[in-house]
Parts: structure tokens; sequence; C-alpha cells
């Protein structure tokens, strides 16, 4: 098992799905671990999952849009722990469409939730971090940031954006001893691609070498890798985590 004891992490999205599993096996390699999540109730599972598993935890409810609030987060976890290590940035949402039929609600809240609010979290993290000389910062993308995906324009470009500012953020964090990576998740179990109609599931799964569909530890497993001392020598890159779906 990993060991990240004396490890911070900040995690956002850590009330359900791949960003519970994250926190979880986090807090499993003794990690602290601050959970955000839209509400109260929602944020304090993530960090009810993290004591659980034997760690200690801070929950905060925001909407990870609000850039203030990023601010406030990352001050208040300053506060209490006085350091912070790890950041995952892994709040993410989809709304599904062809482009023509696309609102701008369903537009801007892909753009603004997937990829602004990483800039606004890696922003608040990025002085600490850097005056700590060194710091992981890990972003969720998605295999289809690389590929494309019909239906999923506004998902699709967000998630691309992301692996454009892991890239251009690792080369401006470098120096400093800040490291940043992205990860491509496949298809993974949760409550995200469980409202996929039964038709689409069945079409992923033939697409997918290993013929299962990924667990969200599969991916908390490639955040304990780039979060640790094991990756201290990889920066600005994206790791795959799919099942070989993006073959
Ligand atoms: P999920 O089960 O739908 O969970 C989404 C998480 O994001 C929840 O914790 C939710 O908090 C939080 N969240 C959503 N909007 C937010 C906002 N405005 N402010 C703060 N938190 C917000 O999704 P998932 O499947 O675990 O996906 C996690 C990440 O992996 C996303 O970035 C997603 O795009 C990416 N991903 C997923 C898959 C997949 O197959 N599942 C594949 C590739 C990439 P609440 O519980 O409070 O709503």
């Amino acid at each position: 098992m990993t060991d990240l004891s004396g490890k911070v992490a900040l995690v956002t999205g850590a009330s359900r799905g791949i960003g519970l599993g994250i926190a979880e096996s986090l807090a499993k390699s003794g990690c602290r671990v601050a959970c955000v999540a839209t509400s109260d109730s929602s944020a304090e599972r993530g960090a009810a999952a993290v004591r659980e598993a034997g760690s200690e935890a801070l929950a905060f409810a925001a909407d990870v849009r609000e850039s203030a609030r990023a601010t406030e987060i990352v001050e208040a976890t300053l506060a209490e722990w006085g350091q912070i290590d790890v950041l995952v940035n892994n709040a993410g949402i989809t709304r599904d469409g062809l482009l023509m039929k696309m609102s701008d609600e369903d537009v801007d809240s892909v753009i603004d939730i997937n990829l602004k609010a990483s800039m606004f979290y890696t922003r608040a993290v990025s002085r600490p971090m850097m005056k700590a000389r060194g710091g992981s910062i890990i972003n969720v993308s998605s295999i289809v940031g690389l590929m494309g995906s019909a239906g999923q324009s506004n998902y699709a470009a967000a998630k691309a954006g992301l692996l454009g500012l892991t890239r251009s953020l690792a080369s401006e964090f470098g120096a400093r001893g800040v490291r940043v990576n992205a990860i491509a998740p496949g298809y993974i179990q949760t409550d995200m691609t469980s409202e996929l109609p039964e038709e689409v599931k069945a079409e992923s799964m033939k697409a997918i070498p290993m013929r299962r569909f990924g667990d969200p530890v599969d991916i908390a497993n490639g955040v304990l890798f780039l979060a640790s001392d094991a990756a201290s020598y990889v920066t600005g890159t994206t790791l795959v985590i799919d099942g070989g779906m993006s073959l």
C-alpha cells in the first residue's frame, strides 16, 4: 500500500463515485483529506468515509464555480493542518446532447464545473505549494477529452481543456517542485454513468477489451501513484485508466 502519511489532500466532488473512492483510498494511505461537495450533508458523507478509513477529515460545502469559496476552503484547510500536498480536481457533471440543441446553460455549467473550477482550486493551492517547494495536482479528465464523443461536445471540450491546463501548469510550476498530471478514466460505474441508456452501456462494454466497467478504486489507485513519491519525476502527463477502451 502507498504510504502518504503526514500528507494533506483536498478533493473536490468527494461525496460520491470516483471522488469518494479517491478520498477513501487517500485516507487508507494515511493522508488527511479535505472533502468538497455541493452541500454540507454530501461533503460530510466524504468526510465520514475518510474517518471510517482511519484518517482525519474536513468537510466543505461549495459550488466549485465560486472562486472566492476555493480561496476560503484552501485557507481554512491551511489554518487547520498547515499544508496542502495534494489537490484532486475531480468534481464534474455531464449535460449531454447534440450541439444544435444545447442550451447556453448546458455549455456554461459543464465548462465552468469541469474546467474553470479546476483553475480556481489550482490557483488557490499554487502559492502554498510553491512556497513548500512541493505538491501534486491531479486533474480528473476523461478519455472523451482525448477521443471526442458525439453528443458530449461540451464535456469533451472541458475535459480536453483540462489536458491543456495540465501540461501548461506542469511547465509553469515544475521548477518549484509542484507536479501537475491528469487522469483520463474510461467508463467507471458511478451515478454519472448509471443514468446512461442500457444500449449505450452495452455498446460501451463491447468497446472495452478488458470486458468490465471500471470501479472508482481503479482511478483512486492512479491518484495514489501520482500523489506519491513514486511519481516524483512525473509531471504534465495523462494517465489513461480505461481497461483499453480508447485503443
Ligand atoms: P458523480 O458520481 O456524478 O459525482 C460527481 C461529484 O461531483 C459529486 O461529489 C458532486 O457533489 C460533485 N459536484 C458536482 N457538481 C459540483 C459543483 N458545482 N460543486 C461542487 N461539487 C460538485 O461523478 P463521477 O462519475 O464520480 O465523476 C467524477 C469525475 O470523473 C468527473 O470529473 C467526471 O467527469 C470524471 N469522469 C467520470 C467517468 C465515469 O465513467 N464515471 C469517466 C471519465 C471521467 P454532490 O454529491 O454534492 O452533488
